[in-house]
């Protein structure tokens, strides 16, 4: 029997509800691990949308990767100092936004960090002596990026420019899934590429919870945050360094001196999106505690957690504690 016929007043339904389940996968893209966690009630689109979602990141990291001679990037270092190149919406865009967190920072956030920073190896221990940072630490400025809207050309006035989006990228891929997965219905799900994360809605109606590692001993958690609908990024001396004569050579080069900058150990930001967190996150670590926080405290919507050099806690304004 197809249906079944009751009278008025019989009728009693407890729930009507459609059974969901929980979707992730974790991979590696962009020299780190992604994941996505999401809720969804169908195997089938589920799994075809998890390998749009992996294939989105994949297509970012090959466009933006500088250490695949293909990228779109690469090409730019080729030719961009040569004379003015045809570049894609998509990284005309991104290197746009990057300029624009260069000038909300002071220069602290600079894609062009890479004219020196590509001399870096931190998995072998390589760095760039004294005199290659001398002579190539000018070419670090924002200003030698020049972008033309009209003719959708990038242009670099010094021939030593080299640019890195690795302060951006990972941050954009995100908000790009995010997107991906809003645009098919979904309402709770985790996105996340190494030291960026996304969140919209619940974890089974609980909240999520995104820890900071303690940067000296990576094992163990300073906090565990429990959040909403937000874009968390850290940013951490830990990630990529090695050590020499007791310096920590690391991944986030302060383009005034071309060196690690070395006033923090991490930054954990937040905001309403990834672009957003993971560009400030990493201007923030270049800019140290005071310049990092009157920045933050000045920016609506923006919270920092900031760990300093001497493994010493820092919360922005609206966080408690006000630190200036
Ligand atoms: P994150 O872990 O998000 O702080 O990003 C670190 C990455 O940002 C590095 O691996 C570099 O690719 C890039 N980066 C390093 N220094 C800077 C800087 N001063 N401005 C912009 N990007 C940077
Ligand atoms: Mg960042």
């Amino acid at each position: 029997m197809l249906f079944a016929e009751v009278s008025i007043g019989e009728l009693s339904i407890d729930k009507i509800s459609i059974t969901t389940k929980w979707y992730e996968k974790t991979f590696a893209v962009m020299g780190t691990q992604a994941k996505f966690e999401f809720e969804w009630h169908n195997d089938k689109e589920a799994n075809q949308l998890m390998e749009k979602l992996v294939n989105e990141m994949h297509r970012i990291d090959a466009t933006m990767s500088p250490y695949k001679a293909t990228s779109e990037l690469s090409k730019i270092n080729l030719k961009a100092a040569k004379k003015p190149l045809i570049i894609s919406t998509e990284l005309f865009t991104l290197i746009k936004r990057s300029l624009d967190f260069s000038k909300l920072t002071s220069g602290a956030f600079d894609i062009s960090f890479s004219s020196v920073g590509y001399l870096y190896n931190y998995r072998e221990g390589v760095k760039p002596n004294k005199d290659q940072i001398d002579h190539l630490k000018e070419a670090i400025n924002f200003k030698n990026i020049q972008l033309n809207e009209k003719s959708s050309t990038i242009y670099f006035s010094d021939p030593r420019v080299k640019i890195d989006l690795g302060g951006i990228a990972k941050g954009y891929a995100v908000d790009r899934c995010i997107e991906i997965l809003r645009l098919s219905g979904i309402k709770n799900a985790y996105v996340n590429a190494g030291g960026d994360s996304r969140i919209i809605g619940r974890k089974n109606d609980r909240l999520w919870y995104i820890g900071i590692k303690h940067p000296r001993d990576t094992t163990k958690l300073v906090a565990n945050l429990p959040l909403e609908n937000i874009a968390v990024s850290t940013s951490g001396d830990y990630e990529r360094f090695f050590i020499q004569d007791g310096v920590r050579y690391h991944h986030i080069i302060d383009p005034t001196t071309g060196n690690s900058a070395s006033k923090i150990q991490s930054v954990t930001l937040l905001a309403n999106d990834s672009i957003t967190a993971d560009a400030l996150s990493t201007s923030v670590f270049v800019l140290g505690v005071q310049d990092g926080m009157s920045l933050i405290n000045q920016l609506e919507g923006i919270s920092a957690i900031v760990i300093d050099n001497k493994s010493k806690l820092f919360l922005s304004k609206d966080m408690g504690n006000a630190s200036e």
